[in-house]
């Protein structure tokens, strides 16, 4: 009996390695993949932005877009940022990437000025790696002005993982681009290691608050209360608060409640393609209205 246990121990333990093992073989594969397709996506143009409204909760009017990157690859099919964004960071892809992304959305701009649609701000996402290239900001000025670009009409949106990194060297950068009429958001709020300690010394505009903590916000008081306190907190350093991934309506009173300034979700409108843009009923709105 005692071989016994033992001979199951080992099967066990064996057969759990190899699992394991296959699982992570799986894996590294299909990353590989995504790495040497997404080399290529940026020239074949089957990568586009998409465009998610963000919504005063008081007026609900429509204050912003956020630039989502979509990829439908020929032979992956499509795969959410959420899987290739990091592999692009770990693989340097995203320098290339970064730029694309901030070219089209500069070109989207320039399409819809044409077309006389009033364009809110928009927010690009923007990984550490992108930020700690000494280039990044002479790389960005060239294009607003190749652009034409306004810089106050360009919003950034940065994860902690930056500030935990160089929160020194970081500091400096952000103050320039807020000097420069740009506003800055820290994207993910609650889930790193976020500390309010660096919002009261850097010159973010906005604290977006995860969307793991609006998700629940209703069924658990846990949530309820990180994110109360991260909106009165916020409130109380001076910055305004977005919730991400606002899906239902007793959520929304709630945030309308605990006063929080900006929201987005599916709740409002998912990431619309930019050609769809005009006719989108939020943007419709707000070119009837007029901007804040
Ligand atoms: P993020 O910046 O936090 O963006 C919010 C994500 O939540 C987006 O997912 C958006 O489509 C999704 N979302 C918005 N409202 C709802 C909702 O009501 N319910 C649910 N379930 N989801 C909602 P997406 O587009 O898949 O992007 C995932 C992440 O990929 C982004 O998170 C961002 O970190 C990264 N990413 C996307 N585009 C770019 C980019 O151009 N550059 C960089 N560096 N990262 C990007
Ligand atoms: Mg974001
Ligand atoms: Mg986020
Ligand atoms: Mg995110």
């Amino acid at each position: 009996n005692a071989d016994m246990a033992v001979y199951q121990a080992k099967t066990s333990g064996r057969a759990t390695y190899h699992f394991y093992d296959g699982e992570m073989g799986r894996r590294f594969a299909r990353n590989v993949r995504i790495e040497t397709r997404l080399r290529q996506a940026i020239s074949k143009e089957n990568l586009e932005l998409h465009f998610q409204p963000k919504v005063d909760l008081v007026t609900e009017r429509c204050v912003g877009m956020e630039a989502l990157l979509r990829w439908n690859d020929e032979e992956l099919g499509s795969v959410s940022p959420a899987e290739f964004v990091p592999i692009a960071e770990q693989t340097g892809i995203i320098i290339p990437l970064g730029d694309w992304v901030f070219e089209q959305a500069f070109k989207h701009i320039l399409e819809w000025q044409e077309l006389g649609i009033i364009v809110p701000p928009i927010a690009v996402n923007c990984s550490a790696a992108q930020l700690k290239r000494v280039d990044f900001l002479p790389k960005l000025l060239a294009l607003l002005d190749k652009y034409k670009i306004d810089p106050s009409l360009l919003e950034i949106e940065v994860t902690e993982s930056i500030l935990i990194e160089d929160a020194v060297g970081c500091a400096e950068l952000l103050r320039q681009i807020s000097r420069l009429g740009m506003k800055l958001a820290i994207d993910d709020f609650g889930t790193g290691y976020s500390s309010l300690s660096y919002l009261k010394d850097l010159p973010f505009h906005y604290v977006k608050i995860d969307q793991v903590f609006i998700r629940n916000i209703i069924e658990d008081t846990k949530h309820e209360a990180l994110t109360h306190a991260i909106i009165s907190m916020s409130h109380d350093l001076g910055l305004k608060v977005i919730a991400e991934g606002i899906t239902n309506a007793d959520q929304l009173q709630m945030l309308k409640a605990f006063g929080c300034d900006i929201g987005q979700g599916y709740l409002f409108s998912k990431a619309l393609g930019a050609n769809t843009m005009s006719r989108d009923p939020m943007i419709v709105a707000l070119n009837e209205q007029g901007l804040e």
